[in-house]
């Protein structure tokens, strides 16, 4: 008598989807922005990793322990390539741009953007092209909120 074969038509995921990109160098990114504006906040590299900034005045560890400062922004994308909505995270100069190219009052959802990173240090300069879409924008997916998907990569206390 044969056993039951272990029957799965789904094929396996690879792994968990991957919620947060960033430019890095080879292929840059093409995509579109969901988000009306781009969201930031101030993290502190621990030597290993991002954590949270809860302030100079709160009760922050980092600033406890004197871990240096990063401005990190975020906008919510359509990304094409992978088929699903990532948070895309932003570097202060990358993001500065953004905003100027669209005009600061002005909103990025359906805005159409490139970032391409030249070089492959990491603090190589990043081209930003913000361009319009000439499709009909009305059925785009709804933009990610950032700080859940934030304090659950970081293993942020997540609030009540
Ligand atoms: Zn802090």
């Amino acid at each position: 008598m044969s056993a039951t074969l272990r029957r799965q038509d789904v094929p396996p995921q690879p792994g968990p989807p991957c919620e947060v990109i960033r430019c890095g160098p080879g292929p840059g990114i093409r995509c579109q922005i969901l988000s009306n504006a781009v969201w930031g906040c101030w993290t502190h590299w621990d030597g290993h990793r991002s954590r949270e900034c809860l302030g100079e005045a709160s009760d922050c560890a980092g600033h406890a322990n004197g871990w240096p400062t990063r401005w990190k922004g975020y906008v919510s994308i359509w990304c094409a390539m992978r088929r699903s909505v990532v948070l895309l995270e932003l570097t202060p100069a990358s993001a500065g741009e953004i905003i100027r190219q669209a005009g600061c009052d002005k909103s990025l959802r359906g805005l159409l953007l490139r970032l391409d990173r030249h070089g492959s240090s990491i603090r190589a300069k990043i081209a930003v092209e913000l361009s319009a879409s000439v499709a009909d924008n009305t059925n785009l997916p709804a933009a990610m909120d950032p700080e859940p998907i934030l304090r659950k990569l970081w293993g942020w206390k997540v609030k009540d």
